[in-house]
């Protein structure tokens, strides 16, 4: 059906994503030396406006993310959604960072790619044994659950599935926990996204939101992105929410949250240590600096929080 489609299309997106991130490690923007194990080649040359996009991209969300594992002193669980091949556990794991525990999800399709990735390569399967205590260590086609690590399979639609596989692996909702969303939201629609917004509200209270994704799609630009998405038949829902960082916002303080903020990914990148920004621009030479510009106003990163155990966690910023 149509609507198959479109879901394998969103599906393969999170190759585009590691594709981008795995050829700007090669060049030296940032390290990850995990992101081999899950795109085989570096693939074709991307633009140095796209490399510096995603850099920002990558900068922007550690920070925020170190920034509440360090508020909460690792004593608590971060929920990636739509994590697709991230590699943030084994980021972590190596900067002594880990919290009690993270939870990705996924469609069950890209969650059994990942899983089987990890089960036939030593230096991702490693660092999971080695975090788990006992010898039940859950890894099968489908799901993986370990003390410290655990990827489910789910449609982030469906939010009443969702809560229960969460609970089933242990999920703890009076812990600070951290949602973390990256190009994810503006596959679904602004209900289903908001949906998603509130459960989390309701669940935790003591959590932060973490959402990057498109925004000012109303300009002619922004059309362009819109198209380029729509010509791999991506639907993107969720475009008609991605019109300012004020409709960003809004989203979250609507379903629950006490505090929400949002910057585009120019302003972000004005803000991030200038000392490396000034590194990786010697990478690479880039022409048209109006372009990156252009490229950079059209992301951008919100985050939200609630925090009843007073951890500082509205203080939370660049
Ligand atoms: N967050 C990852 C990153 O930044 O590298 C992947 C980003 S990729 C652009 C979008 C991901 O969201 C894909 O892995 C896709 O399968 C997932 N996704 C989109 N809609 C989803 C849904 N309704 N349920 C579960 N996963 C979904």
């Amino acid at each position: 059906t149509d609507m198959d489609t479109a879901d394998e299309a969103v599906r393969a997106t999170c190759d585009d994503a590691t594709t981008c991130k795995r050829f700007a490690t090669s060049k030296g923007y940032w390290k990850d030396p995990y992101i081999q194990y899950f795109v085989r080649s570096v693939g074709e040359r991307k633009a140095p406006e796209i490399n510096r996009g995603y850099y920002a991209r990558v900068q922007g969300v550690n920070h925020l993310l170190d920034a509440f594992i360090k508020k909460a002193e690792c004593d608590c669980q971060i929920i990636n959604l739509g994590a697709g091949l991230d590699t943030t556990f084994w980021r972590l794991k190596d900067q002594n960072l880990l919290p009690r525990k993270i939870f990705e999800v996924d469609f069950p399709t890209v969650v059994a790619r990942k899983i089987h990735n990890i089960k036939t390569k030593p230096p991702l399967s490693k660092p999971i044994i080695e975090t788990h205590s006992t010898d039940s260590l859950l890894l099968d086609a489908h799901s993986l659950d370990s003390d410290r690590y655990c990827i489910i399979g789910s449609d982030l639609r469906d939010i009443s599935n969702l809560d229960e596989k969460l609970k089933k692996f242990q999920l703890n909702p009076e812990l600070p926990t951290l949602l973390l969303s990256e190009c994810v939201l503006v596959y679904m629609t602004p209900s289903q996204s908001s949906s998603l917004a509130h459960w989390a509200a309701e669940t935790f209270h003591t959590a932060m939101f973490i959402n990057y994704e498109q925004v000012n799609m109303t300009d002619r630009f922004g059309q362009v992105m819109i198209e380029n998405l729509q010509r791999r038949q991506c639907t993107l829902a969720g475009a008609e929410a991605c019109q300012s960082l004020d409709s960003q916002k809004e989203r979250f303080l609507r379903t629950g949250w006490d505090h929400a903020d949002a910057l585009d990914m120019m302003t972000v990148y004005s803000m991030l240590p200038q000392d490396d920004v000034a590194r990786i621009e010697r990478l690479e030479f880039l022409d048209e600096k109006e372009l990156l510009q252009q490229l950079l106003q059209h992301y951008s990163i919100c985050w939200a929080t609630k925090d009843k155990l007073s951890l500082g966690l509205s203080q939370l910023a660049f």
